[in-house]
């Protein structure tokens, strides 16, 4: 009587562990530590021509100059030397995006980061005075260098892709021709643009969001995240968010997206933006290292999580379906009048896959050979589409 009753209450700890704790995962800590300002720093300063990338300097990163181009070389290069693999994806004569990729036990889920690389470069025609581009964007390209830089040892429940993009000055053509490729594999994408810029030392980071995909429940997660593991930060919630950057092709595929980024709007924007001025000068580097760890400790905390059970349930596509009893023993009912065929598959709490079959509304599935302990069932129908519910086998 006394262990059956102590069984019971342990079923009801974990449940609760499972469910309400949004609990930090220390890998996430031991990655996000080894972020480096002098990395980030010395990533701007060859990005925005105050050091040299080998024996020449980038002098503009405007769409078609050999700046670049160079650009893309010395990308490539900071890859190879991490042994990092990368696909180059050519959309026109002049655009290329560079997508690095860190395969996880997963390669069909992807969790993703990206930042555009090139810049507006100059208002004078010849070129005679440019723009650095140090906020807009060689603070967002530095940041996702170093986030590659320090994921590459590692391995993942979910593959990791980092974009780096080209041509959004030209309204996001990089990202736009990118995005449609994650239809059927993005578990959410995280986009810096400007991370650099703070006037005040208020450390308010706008957190963009828009009802596309699940952006919104993305959203609040990052804003929890800042809490959960000490970042220095201020959320600004919007939604919905600024579409004119590289996360506004993925909510323009209905995928979900989010912007981390510095105040975008009003008197406390960055007033170097597109200007001679923007360089690394103007940069307030503790928030530029602080926004920095906050997009990265998104993306591995979303990839730990997307597979076990808050992630499944976080990315459930509709609630079409009722499952009962709950706990179960021996068989579990699904809800609905007519017999409709549909694929189940049950997976444990670690995302994994633990059975896998086809049946019809009207036929109770047995979970009698499951362990105890929590599970998702996935019920996918021709009809209604895929319902995840999670369940506890006991
Ligand atoms: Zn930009």
């Amino acid at each position: 009587m006394y262990l059956s009753k102590m069984k019971k209450l342990l079923f009801v700890v974990v449940y609760f562990i499972t469910f309400s704790a949004f609990a930090q995962h220390a890998i996430v800590q031991q990655i996000t530590q080894q972020v480096s300002e002098d990395s980030l720093v010395t990533y701007v300063k060859q990005l925005s021509g105050l050091l040299p990338v080998g024996t020449e300097t980038i002098r503009t990163r405007y769409k078609g100059t050999t700046g670049n181009t160079m650009t893309e070389e010395y990308i490539k290069q900071k890859l190879n030397s991490w042994g990092v693999a990368f696909d180059e994806v050519v959309f026109s004569g002049t655009g290329k995006n560079i997508i690095a990729k860190i395969p996880g036990r997963r390669t069909d889920r992807v969790m993703m980061m990206g930042a555009h690389f090139d810049a507006v470069g100059t208002s004078n025609p010849d070129f005679t005075v440019v723009y650095p581009g140090a906020d807009d964007n060689a603070s967002g390209t530095a940041a996702l260098l170093e986030a590659v830089r320090v994921c590459a040892q590692y391995q993942f429940p979910v593959t990791l892709h980092f974009a780096f993009w080209d041509e959004e000055e030209q309204n996001l053509v990089g990202s736009k021709f990118s995005a449609p490729d994650y239809m059927n594999k993005l578990v959410g994408y995280i986009n810096h643009d400007m991370i650099g810029w703070s006037l005040n030392n208020d450390s308010v980071v706008e957190i963009h969001t828009a009802s596309s995909g699940h952006s919104v429940e993305l959203a609040q997660r990052v804003i929890n995240i800042i809490s959960l593991y000490n970042i220095p930060l201020k959320a600004k919630l919007m939604n919905p968010g600024n579409p004119n950057t590289d996360h506004g092709a993925f909510w323009q595929n209905n995928l979900t997206a989010v912007g981390i980024n510095e105040i975008y709007d009003g008197p406390l924007m960055n007033p170097h933006w597109h200007r001679p001025s923007d360089s690394l000068a103007t940069m307030n580097i503790p928030y530029f290292v602080s926004v920095s760890k906050l997009g990265l400790t998104t993306l591995l905390h979303e990839a730990m999580d997307s597979l076990n059970l808050v992630g499944l349930m976080h990315q459930s596509l509709n609630d079409n379906f009722a499952v009962y009893p709950n706990p179960v023993e021996d068989v579990l009912l699904i809800d609905n009048d007519e017999a409709i065929n549909m694929q189940i598959n049950i997976y444990n709490m670690y995302g994994n896959l633990v059975s896998s079959f086809q049946t019809n509304t009207q036929t109770p599935v047995s979970v009698q050979e499951l362990k105890n302990g929590i599970y998702i069932i996935e019920i996918s129908t021709q009809e209604k589409g895929i319902s995840r519910k999670r369940f506890m086998k006991k």
